[in-house]
């Protein structure tokens, strides 16, 4: 019987101990699974932050953790591991895991019941909760920069205005200190009300938009945490951030800062050279 795996990055921890209950053969690398892990792996349906990195450590020696991802065991015994996982995530009749994907083989004293240390690596996933909040800051100054814009209501963003976000993002990818962002701008956000073509005309000026924001929303030094549901990796978590506007709340499995003291900077490059597909690009300063 496999129990889920307890994960522990929610709070900021890097550091754990945990026993090992599978370690499963794979010719990209050998997939570890402990009873609990401080390390965040990459989603399987939605890879927005990449997966933590770092290092196993037992009395036998230490291994390199290429790359924390998604796993799963149904309840007929099937392993799955990252992209392969046919179901989604949280599905029922499946057990949900943290892999941990080493170089190549296990090394001898990585075995099923072995105790091991767990060490994520702290400036990559500093890194990552930088770019992951600095994306969520960025879309929701979007939002607002595109308000006008629309002549039908498209619902609410976090923070109550017209969720340009939810309505055009069709990807996200998150990587140290920044992100792309890619947005459809083709006939059905027309139809449902969005004035393409004066975005188009005043890009320029939607940009210094954005960014003015980003700028204030840096100075107000805001706290932003994670709160979670329940101690596994498929229970539900949301990122909050109590910006002067108001609380933004956000369904999201990634880390984040504790605090936007934690930058410098954040800004954002719009890109339009396919009418039909707005490419923002964030990039954030750490402080
Ligand atoms: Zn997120």
């Amino acid at each position: 019987m496999t129990t889920p795996t307890i994960v522990t990055f929610p709070d900021g921890t890097l550091r754990g101990d945990a026993v090992v209950t599978r370690v499963a053969d794979d010719p990209e690398g050998a997939v570890v699974v402990v009873d609990a892990t401080p390390f965040h792996p990459v989603d399987h349906t939605w890879p927005d932050q990449p997966g933590d990195v770092g290092v196993l450590t037992a009395g036998g020696g230490s291994v390199r953790v290429t790359e924390a991802l998604m796993a799963a065991v149904s309840d007929e015994g099937e392993f799955a591991v990252g992209s392969v996982i046919p179901v989604k995530r949280g599905a029922e009749g499946w057990t949900w895991l943290v892999g941990h994907r080493l170089d190549g083989a296990a090394p001898a004293w990585l075995t099923q019941g072995a105790g091991v240390s767990l060490a994520v690596d702290e400036g990559h996933r500093a890194g990552l909760s930088r770019g992951h909040t600095a994306c969520h800051l960025a879309s929701l100054a979007l939002d607002l920069a595109v308000a006008d814009l629309w002549r039908k209501d498209p619902g609410e963003d976090a923070l109550g205005n017209p969720d340009f976000e939810g309505r055009a993002n069709q990807s996200s990818r998150i990587h140290e200190d920044g992100a792309v962002d890619e947005y459809r701008l083709g006939k059905s956000l027309r139809r449902a009300g969005f004035d393409t073509e004066t975005f188009a005309a005043t890009l320029s000026d939607r940009e210094q938009r954005i960014n003015a924001q980003l700028a204030a929303w840096v100075a107000s030094g805001a706290a932003s945490l994670i709160e979670v549901e329940g101690p596994t990796i498929v229970d539900r978590r949301r990122w909050r951030c109590d910006l002067p506007e108001g609380e933004a709340v956000i369904l999201c499995g990634g880390t984040h800062v504790a605090s936007l003291d934690e930058f410098a900077s954040i800004s954002v490059s719009l890109d339009l050279s396919d009418p039909q597909l707005l490419v923002m690009t964030t990039t954030a300063t750490r402080a």
